[in-house]
């Protein structure tokens, strides 16, 4: 089996998991000719994709997505409710502002005046004004049309190409398997502030890799999902005091501090000395913050969590990086 981490961070993730039969993408979270490139860089072959799966709909892990998929022609898996709000997230919005619907309401009004002065000219004094009203408007006549037609600039901009339209859409359950060609898949629910996040656990030919970013902490689900693992690509986002320090405004410090946020530093330290089995070849530390940690501070945190337990010293950790692939990891 192979881990091919094309991105991680902030700015858009996107790993390539493969056996000698399948292949496929978690998250398409740059524009899909970056993808294309950095496959190509990091000699991972576009055509041969079986599926990408989506882990949630946050911009940094399908940005790339329709156009990729298109191009590919594969089919995409994804729960259903984070599959409802990436289209929801695509679709442009119908509403109008109060001037476009005050505008609206007193054009139908003027169009009602008409149609009523139109059928008070008929020579039938006892025919209810509305009633004659509703009858004129309710007949498809021109002057309808051309309602319609004046509403349409409020409307969505004139037919591009759907943008939320998917060659395939398949759904999976969070904590039940399924597979894909010979790579039995275990999606499990994280913490994270999405609709219905997930990480993932790929199995096949003995070998296991696991995907689990984006989450605010670790809770009993998923350090049950990531025993027996021989490739992790664990969350490192941010150093604490970097955090609190650096440039973002308190809100979103707030939002990545919760437990709908990101892992710590500290946190994924935490998780290696006391939860974890230590079965890993390689920890992939990912989805590290630009702008509140640093390389060698995840780096750290992590080899001292596992100096700790001398029978751990065998994982080799790397750092995943955001601006190039890494090299493949081969198991
Ligand atoms: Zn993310
Ligand atoms: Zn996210």
């Amino acid at each position: 089996m192979r881990m091919t981490v094309l991105a991680s961070g902030s700015k858009g993730n996107s790993t390539v998991i493969s056996s000698s039969k399948t292949c496929v993408l978690v998250d398409a979270g740059l524009s899909c000719r970056e993808l294309m490139k950095r496959m190509a860089g990091a000699g991972e072959d576009p055509s041969r994709l079986d599926a990408i799966l989506i882990t949630h709909e946050h911009q940094d892990h399908v940005a790339g997505l329709g156009v990729l998929a298109r191009k590919l022609g594969i089919p995409v898996y994804f729960t259903e409710p984070t599959h409802r709000a990436w289209v929801r997230m695509l679709t442009p919005r119908t509403t109008m502002s109060y001037a476009q619907w005050m505008d609206h309401v007193q054009r139908e009004k003027e169009a009602r005046a008409n149609a009523v002065a139109a059928a008070s000219g008929e020579p039938e004094p006892g025919i209810c004004d509305s009633m004659s009203a509703a009858v004129e408007a309710s007949s498809a006549t021109p002057c309808d049309e051309d309602d319609a037609e004046e509403m349409e600039p409020v409307k969505a901009a004139p037919k591009k190409p759907d943008p939320t339209y998917l060659p395939a859409v398949e759904y999976f359950h969070s904590g039940r398997q399924f597979s894909i060609g010979d790579i039995e898949i275990t999606p499990f629910t994280i913490p994270h502030d999405a609709t219905d996040p997930c990480g993932f656990v790929f199995a096949s030919e003995g070998v296991r890799m696991a995907v689990a970013t984006d989450l605010g902490y670790m809770p009993p689900n998923v350090k049950a999902a990531l025993k027996r693992i021989d490739v992790l690509l664990l969350e490192s986002n941010h150093d604490l005091e970097m955090l609190k320090d650096g440039p973002y405004p308190w809100s979103v410090k707030q939002r990545v501090l919760s437990r709908v946020g990101h892992l710590s530093n500290l946190a994924t330290a935490e998780f290696l000395e006391h939860d974890y089995d230590g079965t890993a070849t390689y920890i992939v530390l990912g989805h590290l913050s630009e702008s509140n940690n640093a390389p060698e501070l995840a780096r750290l945190a992590a080899e001292q969590a596992l100096m700790n337990h001398p029978s751990l010293l065998g994982n080799r950790i790397l750092l995943a990086e955001q601006l190039a692939p890494l090299s493949p990891i081969t198991l």
